[in-house]
Formats: structure tokens, C-alpha cells, sequence
């Protein structure tokens, strides 16, 4: 018997049958996540999992015959993350329960395969929230997931990333004893996961944004905010196509609005007009369409303060006839005003699809990246060259700009969202493939951080040459201590065991 077989019937006598399977369909079913460059991958068992005790148990009979795993959430990553060619993907799915609501200390403890719409769901009727919602994928998309690939969301531009809401994680570490470690206040085995800090070195800072390298995360432990019960959102648009302004403008928002500012999403002039071209109900006049739009999202605990917000933000923006109050009634008759609009989990999970199902049927090899708002001209210029001097090397009919919306940040800095479409077939994967991988090195060399990272963006990091040898050295270094055997998420960073030189996938571009 092939050890895979042996494997599969260890851990069938630990889960029971009902929740492993070797099946063709299955692993079919299994084999993608949401890209077009990554060919279909199988892994050779699929597991599904309860309990902490059981993903113990199954990383070590993972050691016992040496066969990789990869952690799977909700599967909605964009970069390969949560498939395998061959080894145990771990669907951590049915690990959903939440353990604790904590109102009066603002805290929860949850199961990580617990989907961000049924822990919301939870959370808003009691007046309470995450702050940051979660990806626009987040009725399927898991608290795990968030965790590891640094999501961004809903609230982020107030709240930060997903990570920056992490008290503390429970984590089974990959190593041949399957061990279970707590971090943050949970450390302290007397103490309630109320704090990330003071208890021992911030060792939760190990698994956020790993994409699943360092450990499986089985609990997670949030902070909890009072939800704010005012909120008003308004557009404005640019009178010019002029990024200088932009940050300007984004920058007086951040300084002299602050946390009113929920959300601030800026769509590109491009991005628009190809909205206003795809619209049901066409306005009989062509819409005005001159330059950036701002989507600016606020709240406050009182209604007073949400109208000096609202005031303070539409001086910044209408100062010097630099942008006017829009509506998207200018490009799209059945658009709701945003006098009407009123804050709903539906909304904070479909807001981003307007701007990403752009070109259907094709779909993104995405590049979101952050970079300081400060440099956001200079991006565009340099992201906007790359596209046309490679225009040829893009997959035929692809479309790419520098973004589909700019997404802010806290503390000065932004994402820009987006990537290039192509085509979900397999004469355009390697086409697609290693265009992906040369913007993404671009990106890395103008001083981009990205967030998620999966293979295809950790790779590109570094083939870019981004990281010296001392930081790779303490990198693997700290994977062995947690993975000996190197069988959590291999391929991702371009390790694939601790001997390998990872330089020669260094590109010079
Ligand atoms: C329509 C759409 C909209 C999206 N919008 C956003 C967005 O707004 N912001 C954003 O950041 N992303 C977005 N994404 C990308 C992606 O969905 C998110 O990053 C999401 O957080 C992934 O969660 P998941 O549960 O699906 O993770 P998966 O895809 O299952 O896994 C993601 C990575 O995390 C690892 N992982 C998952 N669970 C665990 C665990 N418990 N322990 C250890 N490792 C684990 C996996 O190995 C993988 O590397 C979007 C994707 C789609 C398809």
C-alpha cells in the first residue's frame, strides 16, 4: 500500500469515514481556488475535521509518513494558497463554532473555519462588530483565512487589517507531536484571551499573514467594538484625472476627519467610465465623468457628530472647485442615492463585485498591493507604463490597469486593488502565469507590500530578490523549529525543503 493509503486509513480511524475522502470528484472539487493561471490541482486525501485534538492527531500521522499538508478555509483565496498537488488538504470548515461572546470585556473566541457572514450575523444584532468585516468574499471566506492571508475589508480604512483585530490564536504546530499552543493573553493558562500583548513575546504576530506555513490556526480570539449606530456615506468626483490631488485629498480626510472616515474607496476615472458603459438603466445624458470618484463612508455614536463629519468632509473635498457631491444616479438610473444609503452585511460583502466582475467571463490574476499614500502618483505612472511596455506579453483580450478602486488604509497608506483578467482555460495558464509573476516582481521593486500571498505572490517576492539572506536564513529557521519535517505549505515562498537554494528562482528582470 502506497503510504498515502496507509495515511488515509489512520486518520480514518481517528475522524471516522464520513469526513475523509480519496474520491476523484471530491478532489476535483477541491482542485481550484478563484485564478486563472494555476492548473487544476488534486490533492491525494481530503479531511475535514471537528476538533483541535483531531487536527493534532492528523499532523502527526502527517509526520508519521511524511506527507504534506495545506490548511483550506473557505477556498476563496486569489493566489493558489489553498490547494495541493498531492499530500492532506485540511478543510477546516466544520471547525464553526463560536465559544464565547464576551460584551462586557469586547472580546470573542471562535472556531477559525467559522465564515466572517455567520459570525457577523451574530455580532450586529447585538450591536457589536469586528470593525473590519472581513474580504468581500466573506460569506464564504473563514476568520482562519482572514487571519493568514492579512485581509482587508469592509472598515479597514478605520479599523486596519484582519490581524489587527487578533487577541490571539490557538494553533496546532506541524511538528511530529501535533502540539497545541494558545498565544496572547491565552498564554497564560489562568488568563482569558482578553489582550495580544504582555504575557510573552507577540508569538501571534508568527501565523498572522503565513499563509499557512507556520501553524494551522484552529481558534482565533478577536477584539469586539461597540458598533456605531450613525452612518452616512457620500461621493465626490475629481474635476481632473490628477492622482496629485487624490493623495491630497486623502490626506486631509485622514487628518481632519480621522475615525469618522469608515471607509474610503476611491474608483479611477477608467474604472468608471467602463461602469457607466455596462450600466442597466443608461441615464438618457451621458454621465460627467472628469476624474476620480471618492466613496467616503463614516459614523459616529451620535448623529451631531456624524453632520460635522459629513460638513468637515465636504469643505475638504469641494474646496477650490476641485471635486463636486456625485451621485451614481449620474451614470446608473437605478443606483440608490446616497442620502438612502443605510449600512447592511449584503453591502459589505458585494461592494467590491461591481468593480471586479468588470470584464466577465474572464477572470483576475490579482496584484492587490499596499503602498504609502504619499507615492500613490508615482504608482499610477509606473504601474500604467508597465502595462503598456508589456502589452504584447499580457494573455490576448486581458485587460489590466494600475487598479479597480484604491483602498485606504490607517495609517497613510493604501491598497491599490486589482490585477489583469484572463481566461480560465489552459492554453492561457502559463501565459497568464508568468505575466503575473513579472508585474508582481514590478510591484515589489517600486516598494509594494502585498497581503495575501499565497504561492504565486510569495514566490514573486522572491524571485524580486526582495529578501536578504539573513532574513531567509531566520525565516527557515523559525519554520523548523515549528516544522521539522517541512510539510505545512510547501512551494509557498519558493521553499520546498530546508537545503533548497532558494536564489536561483531570483529573476533580474
Ligand atoms: C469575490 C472575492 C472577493 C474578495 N475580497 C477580498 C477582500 O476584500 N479582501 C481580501 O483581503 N481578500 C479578498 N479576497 C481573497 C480571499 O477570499 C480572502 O483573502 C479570504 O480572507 C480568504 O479566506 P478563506 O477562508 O477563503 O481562505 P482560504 O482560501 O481557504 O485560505 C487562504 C490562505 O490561508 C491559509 N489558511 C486558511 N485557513 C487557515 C487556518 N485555519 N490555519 C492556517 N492557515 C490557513 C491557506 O493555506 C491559504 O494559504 C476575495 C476573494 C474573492 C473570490
Amino acid at each position: 500500500m502506497s503510504k498515502a493509503k496507509d495515511a488515509f486509513k489512520e486518520i480514518e480511524g481517528v475522524i471516522g469515514s464520513e469526513f475523509i475522502t480519496d474520491k476523484d470528484f471530491m478532489k476535483a472539487a477541491y482542485s481550484r481556488n478563484v485564478d486563472p493561471a494555476f492548473p487544476d490541482r488534486w490533492a491525494d486525501i481530503i479531511v475535514r475535521p471537528e476538533t483541535t485534538q483531531e487536527v493534532s492527531e492528523i499532523v502527526k500521522i502527517a509526520n508519521k509518513y511524511k506527507i504534506h499538508m495545506v490548511p483550506r478555509g473557505g477556498g476563496a483565496d486569489l493566489v493558489g494558497g489553498s490547494v495541493t498537488q498531492g499530500g492532506i488538504l485540511l478543510d477546516l470548515t466544520r471547525m464553526n463554532r463560536i465559544l464565547e461572546i464576551n460584551e462586557d470585556d469586547y472580546y470573542c473566541e471562535v472556531e477559525c473555519g467559522i465564515t466572517w457572514g455567520a459570525l457577523l450575523s451574530e455580532l450586529h444584532p447585538r450591536g457589536i462588530t469586528t470593525g473590519v468585516l472581513g474580504p468581500g468574499s466573506g460569506y464564504s471566506a473563514t476568520i482562519g483565512g482572514g487571519l493568514s492571508n492579512s485581509t482587508a475589508g469592509f472598515g479597514s480604512t478605520k479599523y486596519g487589517l484582519v490581524p489587527d483585530i487578533c487577541l490571539g490564536v490557538e494553533v496546532v504546530l506541524p511538528n511530529p507531536h501535533g502540539t497545541i499552543i494558545r498565544t496572547g493573553a491565552a498564554a497564560n493558562k489562568y488568563a482569558k484571551p482578553f489582550c495580544r500583548y504582555g504575557v510573552a513575546p507577540d508569538f501571534t504576530g508568527l501565523f498572522m499573514g503565513d499563509v499557512g506555513t507556520m501553524g494551522i490556526k484552529t481558534k482565533a480570539f478577536l477584539k469586539l467594538f461597540p458598533e456605531s449606530p450613525v452612518k452616512a456615506m457620500r461621493y465626490y468626483i475629481l474635476n481632473k484625472n490628477d492622482y496629485d490631488k487624490v493623495f491630497e485629498l486623502a490626506h486631509k480626510l485622514r487628518k481632519e476627519v480621522g475615525d469618522g472616515i469608515r471607509d474610503l474607496v476611491v474608483i479611477p476615472l477608467i474604472i468608471a467610465q467602463l461602469l457607466s458603459t455596462q450600466v442597466e438603466e443608461k441615464p438618457l445624458k451621458r454621465p460627467r465623468l472628469k476624474g476620480p470618484i471618492f466613496t467616503i463612508h463614516m459614523e459616529a455614536f451620535d448623529q451631531r457628530v456624524l453632520d460635522i463629519y459629513i460638513e468637515k468632509a465636504n469643505e475638504i473635498m469641494t474646496k477650490d472647485n476641485v471635486a463636486r457631491p456625485f451621485e451614481l444616479q449620474e451614470m446608473d438610473l437605478s443606483a440608490e442615492l446616497s442620502k438612502d444609503w443605510k449600512f447592511n452585511l449584503k453591502y459589505a460583502f458585494n461592494y467590491f463585485n461591481m468593480a471586479i466582475s468588470l470584464g466577465p467571463p474572464k477572470i483576475s490574476c490579482t496584484t492587490c498591493h499596499k503602498v504609502p499614500i504619499s507615492s500613490i502618483p508615482e504608482v499610477v505612472k509606473k504601474a500604467t507604463e508597465f502595462d503598456a511596455k508589456y502589452r504584447k506579453e499580457f494573455p490576448p483580450g486581458s485587460m489590466s490597469v494600475f487598479a479597480m478602486v484604491l483602498f485606504f488604509l490607517p495609517n497613510g497608506n493604501c491598497i491599490f486593488v486589482g490585477g489583469f483578467s484572463a481566461d480560465n482555460v489552459d492554453a492561457q495558464r502559463q501565459i497568464a502565469m508568468n505575466m503575473w509573476h513579472k508585474k508582481l516582481r514590478h510591484q515589489v521593486h517600486y516598494g509594494a507590500a502585498h497581503y495575501w500571498l499565497g504561492e504565486s505572490i510569495s514566490q514573486s517576492i522572491v524571485e524580486a530578490d526582495a529578501y536578504t539572506p539573513e532574513f531567509m536564513q531566520f525565516f527557515r529557521d523559525i519554520k523548523k523549529t515549528v516544522d521539522p519535517n517541512f510539510l505545512l505549505s510547501p512551494n509557498k515562498f519558493h521553499m520546498y525543503n530546508y537545503d533548497y537554494d532558494y536564489t536561483k528562482h531570483i529573476v533580474r528582470d
